[in-house]
C-alpha cells in the first residue's frame, strides 16, 4: 500500500485484524465449533464421563481429525467420495458408521443421554439450551460462553458439526467476529483495530442488524472498528465518518469530509451527506439508546 506518512496515536494499538468474508477453512473437517475451539471443550467433557475413563478414552479419541475413535472407513468424514468421470464427485453416506463419523465404542459414551454425534447434529441454539442446564461444570461453562457468542452474532441456527465449506461469506465473517469476541476485552488481549471492507455485501437487512450488534460488542470490549462501507444504515451509526470522493474512480479519492454524521449532512458537495440526510430524518427504530438520542438532537438542529 502506498502512503505519504502514517501519524497519530497508532502506537496505542496492539494489533490490526482484517475481518473479511473469505471462508474460515476449506477442509470439510472445520466447522464453527472447531474454529472457536468449542469442540475442545466438548471432547474434554466426553472424555470426563465415567465410561470413557474406564475405557481410557482421552479427549483426542473424540476427534474426527486423528486416528483413534473416528471411523476409519471414512476417516471421520461421515461420507465416502465417489469420483465420477465427466461429472461432479458423488458423496455417499459411509456404510460403516452411517454418517456418524465415530466408532461404535465412542458413540456408546454418553453425556446426559447424548453421544458426540448427537451433539454435533445440534444447532447452536439447541446446544446452548442442552448444556446450560449444567453450568456448575467448568468445562460446560467454557463451552456455553463460546456458544453464547455464536448465538449473539446471529448464528444460532447453524449446526455444531456443520462443515465450514457450506457457510456463506456473511456467515464466515460472523464466525470470525465471534472468535474475536470470545478472546476477551482490550485490557486482557490488547487494543485491536478491526478493519471491515464492505462487510454488508450480500447480507440481508436482518443480518446487517446482527453485524451492527457485533460491532457494538467489539467496541464495548474496548476495541476500535473501522468500516469501509456504502450501506447507509451502517454509515449513519458511525461515531466518525471519513467521506472519500467526490466522484468515483479517477474523479474521487479525495477527502470530502471528516467528522460526525450530523455535520456531514450539511456538506452540499457530499453525495453521502445528501443520502444520509434522508436516512437520519427517518425514525431510528431499533437503534441503541445512546444513538437514538443523538439522532433526535441532530434532527432538532436542522
Ligand atoms: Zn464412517
Amino acid at each position: 500500500m502506498r502512503y505519504g506518512k502514517l501519524e497519530g496515536d497508532y502506537k496505542c494499538l496492539q494489533a490490526v485484524e482484517l475481518v473479511d468474508q473469505n471462508p474460515i477453512g476449506r477442509s470439510s473437517r472445520s466447522n464453527p465449533a472447531t474454529y472457536l475451539k468449542a469442540f475442545d471443550d466438548i471432547r474434554d467433557l466426553f472424555a470426563a464421563q465415567p465410561l470413557a475413563k474406564k475405557r481410557l478414552f482421552a479427549p483426542g479419541y473424540f476427534s474426527f481429525n486423528v486416528q483413534g475413535g473416528r471411523c476409519e472407513t471414512c476417516q471421520g468424514e461421515g461420507t465416502i467420495k465417489v469420483e465420477m468421470q465427466f461429472m461432479a464427485d458423488l458423496f455417499l453416506e459411509c456404510d460403516q458408521c452411517h454418517g456418524k463419523r465415530f466408532k461404535e465404542e465412542v458413540l456408546e459414551i454418553k453425556y446426559r443421554d447424548k453421544n458426540i454425534a448427537d451433539v454435533l447434529e445440534m444447532t447452536i441454539d439447541e446446544a446452548l439450551e442442552f448444556f446450560s442446564a449444567d453450568m456448575g461444570d467448568s468445562c460446560v461453562k467454557r463451552l456455553c460462553a463460546k456458544l453464547q457468542v455464536l448465538q449473539d452474532v446471529g448464528l444460532g441456527y447453524l449446526h455444531l458439526g456443520q462443515s465450514s465449506s457450506s457457510l456463506s461469506g456473511g456467515e464466515a465473517q460472523r464466525v470470525k467476529l465471534a472468535y474475536f469476541l470470545c478472546r476477551g476485552n482490550a485490557e486482557e488481549k490488547g487494543h485491536t483495530l478491526f478493519i471491515f471492507d464492505e462487510p454488508t455485501t450480500g447480507l440481508h437487512f436482518h443480518d446487517i442488524r446482527k453485524l451492527q450488534i457485533a460491532f457494538d460488542a467489539l467496541i464495548a470490549r474496548g476495541h476500535t472498528v473501522l468500516v469501509i462501507e456504502h450501506q447507509l444504515d451502517v454509515v449513519k451509526l458511525a461515531d466518525w465518518i471519513i467521506d472519500v470522493g467526490p466522484e468515483g474512480g479517477a474523479a474521487g479519492g479525495n477527502i470530502v469530509f471528516e467528522g460526525v454524521p450530523e455535520e456531514l449532512i450539511k456538506v452540499k458537495e457530499s453525495y453521502t451527506g445528501r443520502f444520509l440526510k434522508e436516512k437520519l430524518a427517518l425514525p431510528s427504530a431499533g437503534l441503541p439508546k445512546g444513538k437514538t438520542s443523538a439522532k433526535a438532537k441532530a434532527k432538532k438542529k436542522q
